[in-house]
């Protein structure tokens, strides 16, 4: 038994997963008439997809050089967090650990499958409370950690060091979500961290950076023991025909993607600077990810003028260490123009 099989759930193990048409068979072959499909192709997608989204994973190995067989596609990043914690998570008993303030969706997929979420909250500054992670990791032994960095909403890059310790005294899996690595300087991805730990898993998405948020795709880069296991689970045909194209096509113009990250960081910095000069401003808190944070006495009464003005934004004033904080995304030119002359123009 590794190290991992026995974090597993029992009956994830045991089950038998589905066998669709298309794992049957995997050769090439000149009529397929065994998945009940149309033999109509107007629309060119009467085919189901292919359950390993092989073309993309592929693409991925070239373009990131994240190793085909630690890759494995979600319907979004959000899918991934739901079956991580079906494979992972026996409900009602075990136990996540999150680190606020931190993405949302960890504890609202945890709670829907009757997952205890244990908090260690974020230092003032946002850095990770060691002291307190290894507490709660010795007292409740959750199964899953998740750290987001660049964090969401907090902006902040958590260290690789911190990672591999938390990794290294966590004797569950440690779940990096690197959704805005593209927009951190000089950021360091934990995947290279899978081969000397097996218990860390990776996710990124299509759906920041690479313009794809309509078409969800999420990725999770793991070891293989762990990409079978949520193949296993996964429903078979998870990431749609028409997804797959544009992930592939997305993938295809990566010297467009990096100038708009290029601008987009630019961007970010020009808003920061510009909002920091605003005479009401008390905070501009500096990120490494797609959006600026600006920290207002009343942060209720900004967001309602800025949707007066037809604009919206996030008001992030409810979450630990974000009083006041509104959480803008660095949008186009123009749109960051108008941000900027409504801003400008609040009393
Ligand atoms: C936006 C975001 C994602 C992406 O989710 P998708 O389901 O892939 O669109 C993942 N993690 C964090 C922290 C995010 O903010």
């Amino acid at each position: 038994m590794n190290s991992i099989e026995k974090l597993v759930n029992e009956h994830v193990l045991k089950m038998t997963p589905y066998s669709s048409a298309r794992d049957d068979f995997k050769g090439q072959a000149d009529i397929y008439l065994d998945a009940n499909e149309s033999y109509d192709d107007y629309l060119k997608t009467n085919r189901y997809p292919d359950p390993e989204s092989r073309k993309v994973r592929k693409e991925l190995e070239k373009v990131l050089s994240l190793p085909y067989e630690k890759t494995a596609l979600g319907n979004g990043s959000d899918e991934v967090i739901d079956l991580l914690l079906r494979i992972f998570c026996k409900p009602g008993s075990d136990k996540i650990l999150i680190m606020r303030p931190t993405y949302g969706a960890y504890k609202v997929f945890a709670a829907f499958s009757n997952i205890e979420v244990l908090d260690a909250p974020l230092k003032n500054d946002f850095s990770v409370d060691m002291k307190m992670c290894r507490k709660m990791l010795d007292e409740y032994k959750p199964k899953l950690t998740f750290i987001c960095s660049p964090n969401n909403p907090a902006g902040t890059v958590v260290p690789l060091e911190t990672i591999k310790e938390i990794a290294s005294y966590n004797k569950g899996i440690t779940v990096v979500d690197e959704a805005y690595g593209e927009f951190a300087s000089n950021f360091k991805s934990a995947v290279s961290l899978i081969d000397e730990n097996e218990r860390i898993v990776v996710m990124k998405t299509l759906s920041k950076a690479w313009a794809l948020a309509g078409a969800r795709i999420g990725i999770l880069i793991a070891n293989p023991y762990i990409i079978s296991l949520f193949v296993k689970v996964k429903p078979p045909y998870n990431v749609s025909l028409a997804n797959q194209k544009l992930a592939l096509e997305t993938l295809k113009n990566e010297k467009r993607i990096k100038e708009d990250i290029a601008s987009v960081v630019a961007m970010r910095s020009d808003l920061e600077d510009f909002c920091s000069s605003l005479p009401y401003t008390k905070e501009v808190i500096r990120t490494q990810a797609n959006f600026i944070l600006l920290r207002v006495e009343d942060a209720d009464s900004l967001y309602r003028y800025l949707m007066e003005k037809s604009i919206i934004v996030r008001n992030r004033d409810k979450e630990p260490l974000l009083k006041g904080v509104l959480r803008i995304t660095v949008g186009n030119k123009e749109e960051n123009e108008a941000l900027k002359e409504a801003l400008l123009a609040y009393k």
